[in-house]
């Protein structure tokens, strides 16, 4: 019925209020806890712990550095997810092509919940994203992956007026990061010093400006992992004190 006053009517409204209900409808279906994969034909997928969970990433990390990644059925696996999700890890990494996370650690279909935007930044709808992968789908690791030589520091180190309003909207939000460390460097030493400061303001930004993640992590039942990915030799290092 809404579909044929679209298609038929030439009031804009009504197309406009029949794709507002399309919308909320799809996103409703989306807002329906995951059910057990079990329900659906599929093995559940035992819960793992969170340095599981790391080692597992970890592991194929060393495949990355190698060039030996895992050959997959991709086919079945991509079969096997047609109905459910169920990734153990949130990453929420850079957007620089450089940087895949699924590559770099790798991962295939249906392992890993990526959020990504230039500088790792820890913005409003990224957020969200982060809330729906914890809350929905299970997803109890958050790895927040910086990168070396990243663009997006660089242009805020520099100080520079953005010629756009949405990026200087990024490097504003990395500036205290670049603030931070000013002090202690200077140069190549000070963008790789305030990357790394990103990645814990990015972790530490999650945590002030959502709830729902912030509580989970207070009970235990999210785990914050930050990491730095480093572009000559593919390793991703552990920045944060638990690797320390
Ligand atoms: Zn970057």
């Amino acid at each position: 019925m809404c579909y044929s006053q679209a298609i038929s009517g030439d009031n804009m409204r009504s197309k406009l209020a029949c794709l507002a209900i399309f919308f909320l409808a799809t996103f409703a279906a989306a807002q329906q806890p995951a059910a057990p994969a079990a329900h659906h034909g599929h093995a559940v997928r035992p819960a793992q712990s969170p340095d599981k969970i790391w080692s597992d990433l970890m592991d194929g990390n060393k495949r990355f550095i190698a060039g030996k990644l895992k050959s997959r059925a991709v086919v079945s696996v991509r079969e096997s997810l047609t109905k459910s999700q169920h990734p153990n890890a949130t990453v929420l990494s850079c957007s620089d092509s450089r940087v895949p996370p699924e590559l770099v650690f790798d991962q295939t279909l249906g392992d890993l919940f990526v959020v990504r935007a230039a500088g790792n930044i820890a913005a409003p709808l990224g957020l969200a994203s982060m809330e729906y992968a914890f809350d929905h789908l299970g997803s109890t690791v958050l790895v927040v992956l910086g990168h070396t030589k990243c663009g997006a520091v660089t242009a805020a180190a520099s100080g520079e007026k953005m010629p756009t309003p949405n990026l200087q909207a990024m490097v504003d939000q990395i500036g205290p990061a670049v603030e931070k460390v000013k002090g202690s460097a200077t140069g190549d030493a000070l963008i790789e010093a305030a990357i790394k400061e990103n990645v814990h303001q990015s972790a530490m930004d999650v945590l002030a400006h959502s709830e729902v993640l912030r509580h989970a992590k207070e009970q235990g039942k999210l785990t914050v992992i930050e990491a730095e990915y480093q572009l000559d030799t593919g390793e991703v290092v552990r920045l944060d004190k638990a690797a320390q």
